[in-house]
């Protein structure tokens, strides 16, 4: 790769000057987009103890955000375990299925919010998504004090296994489920953890 090129965007990428700061932070020398694990790899530990007590998950913080940056959040405390969603609204807003953990909502604090947007998905229901790189972040119960967060905003997702899958009747034909989780055609009405 050429000199001039090295931190040249992506073809039909327009970065305000906001997000050219940010590109620049997530871009290495090489001009490849820093990953999770270099990420991972470059948080600041700001407290030694989080390390040494890795099964006290209630006191750990939890990084995420979106592809781009415009969305990123820390979560304190406990994260709810994985259930996939293969409601036709996640398969339309995810691409795929969906995997999701919750937090309380008060545990949630946001570092930037300049990209969120939410879609207000249904009567019930909200989804709070990224403006700038379209990343599906969340899903939220009107009126809960609880949000859903995409399993795969998080830069780290530690001890935490996904334990079911729900609304199996709206599955796409195109893939199987082929693990021995406990499946609902619904909601699991509070069978699986934190699913209401
Ligand atoms: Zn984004």
């Amino acid at each position: 790769m050429s000199k001039s090129k090295k931190h040249t965007p992506a073809l039909g990428a327009d970065y305000s000057a906001k997000m050219k700061s940010r590109y620049a932070e997530k871009v290495k020398p090489s001009g490849k987009i820093y990953t999770k694990a270099d990420r991972r790899d470059n948080r600041v530990v700001e407290n030694m103890t989080k390390e040494l007590n890795p099964d006290k998950k209630e006191d750990m913080t939890t990084q995420g955000g979106c592809l781009c940056g415009a969305v990123r959040f820390k979560i304190n405390g406990k994260l709810r375990p994985i259930i996939n969603c293969h409601c036709g609204q996640c398969l339309h807003t995810h691409g795929h299925y969906a995997a999701y953990s919750a937090v309380e909502k008060n545990n949630i604090q946001f570092v930037s919010d300049s990209g969120l947007k939410w879609f207000r998905s249904s009567n019930e229901a909200r989804r709070g998504f990224c403006q700038e790189c379209g990343a599906s972040l969340f899903w939220e119960r009107i009126g809960e004090n609880k949000l859903s967060v995409a399993a795969g905003m998080l830069d780290s997702v530690q001890g935490i296994k996904t334990i079911g899958h729900i609304f199996i009747a709206d599955k796409a034909d195109y893939y199987e489920i082929d693990d021995d989780l406990p499946k609902y055609t619904q909601s699991s009405k509070g069978e699986l953890e934190g699913d209401s």
